[in-house]
């Protein structure tokens, strides 16, 4: 079975593997639309496990869970990109899945996502795929200094080591111990962005407007929404986005990672075949969520509305908001937070913040964009956000 005709109606049950933030957004939307969600995954207490109307504690691989999950579920999706290929494959046997086994293998691994870009004829960074360490010899001076990616796996900067030349190339590929890379130049970038588009099993596709994105440490901080860009370079960032959803014939929410160069261009970085975080805006700040699409998608209901109805900034609540100048345990200061009344508050409840661990976001909706990153930098700032 591969789409849910006709749309799944309300009370049906929708598979999600992971129990994350991402799920746990989806959770609260089909909630919403009235459907039931039964989470896979293997921890007994997570941020999706904890809203989901079921959860099947077990490997993301355990047969029998995937199996009770196919019998109990009339349609599945996933809300990371690791999971293995082959579960969502044996999903596809007994109930819809979205997206599809072969899409999300593109998009775990570097090599194959970078090649199936290039290929649609949209650049990407140059970049050399290191599978041996023969392979490092070869790679051209040009892509130094670099960057060396584990090609699968790696996540917020994870997996990732800053290589100035072959030598420290070489000692990086040690250090991830030899797994399959990507070797990559370091682009001088102006600024990053981003697209996430929906696409339903009938072809139709949406995208939401770009996002602007300021990394940290190799973590989204903050997304301007909408982007300050040109307009003509957010019109070829959302074709290209369009494009590749189309190319991987694609059904679900997939976001599209831009780098902008500083000669103006546009390259892909990555993507991501899931809901992402520079499109947390659109729960606060559009007429249809990420999370509400993916669930349309799911159970074969038509596309909501993209529109943007008012602007955004959304600032990233790491675990380190948790700690205090002098390395001390603290609880963040909520009420400077709750005392804007154009800030929305999500927490993802998670009971353990640690530096560099995704918590929760705020995303200010304001008339203007000006007035957004103001109230943003006094967040910030009552939050010990640098
Ligand atoms: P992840 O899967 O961890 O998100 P990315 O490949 O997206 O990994 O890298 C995280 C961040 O590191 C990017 O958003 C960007 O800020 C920076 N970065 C990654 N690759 C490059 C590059 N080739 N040139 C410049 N900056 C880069
Ligand atoms: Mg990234």
């Amino acid at each position: 079975m591969h789409t849910p005709d006709p749309p799944l109606p309300p009370g049906s049950w929708l598979g999600l593997l992971g129990g994350g933030q991402l799920g746990r957004m989806f959770c609260m939307a089909a909630q919403t639309l009235g459907y039931r969600v039964c989470v896979l995954d293997p921890a007994a207490d997570s941020p999706a496990g904890a809203v989901a109307d079921r959860h099947l504690q077990a490997g993301y691989d355990d047969p029998a869970a995937l199996d009770e999950l196919a019998r109990a579920c009339r349609a599945a999706t996933t809300e990371f990109e690791n999971v293995p290929a082959g579960s969502l494959e044996r999903l596809a046997r007994d109930c819809v899945v979205s997206p599809a086994a072969a899409a999300v293998a593109v998009a775990q691994d570097r090599i194959a996502e970078k090649a199936f870009v290039r290929d649609a004829g949209i650049p990407v960074a140059p970049y050399w795929p290191v599978l041996a360490q023969a392979d490092l010899a070869g790679a051209p001076d040009g892509l130094f200094p670099g960057i060396l990616k584990a090609a699968r796996l790696g996540y917020d900067g994870k997996g990732q080591a800053s290589v100035a030349d072959h030598v420290a190339a070489l000692a990086a590929f040690r250090g991830f111990g030899g797994v399959p890379c990507v070797l990559e130049r370091r682009l001088p970038l102006a600024t990053e962005c981003s697209v996430v588009v929906a696409r339903g099993f009938d072809g139709q596709a949406l995208a939401w407007p770009v996002a602007e994105n300021e990394h940290r440490d190799g973590i989204l901080a903050v997304s301007t929404v909408p982007a300050r860009l040109e307009p003509a370079l957010a019109a070829r960032a959302t074709e290209a986005a369009l494009a590749l959803a189309r190319r991987l014939q694609y059904a679900g929410v997939l976001c599209v990672e831009f780098f902008v160069l500083r000669d103006g261009s546009l390259v892909v970085n990555e993507l991501a075949p899931r809901p992402h975080n520079s499109g947390h805006y659109t729960l606060d700040a559009c007429v249809t969520s990420q999370f509400e699409q993916q669930v349309r998608v799911l159970a074969g209901l038509p596309l909501g509305s993209v529109r943007q109805h008012t602007p955004a900034v959304m600032l990233n609540l790491l675990g380190d908001c948790w700690f205090g100048p002098d390395g001390q345990r603290r609880e963040p200061d909520w009420r400077a937070v709750l005392g804007r009344p154009r800030a929305k508050l999500h927490l993802y409840g998670k009971s353990d913040p640690r530096p560099g661990r995704k918590m929760g976001h705020v995303t200010v909706v304001a008339d203007s964009l000006a007035e957004c990153l103001a109230d943003a930098a006094g967040i910030a700032s009552a939050l010990g956000i640098r």
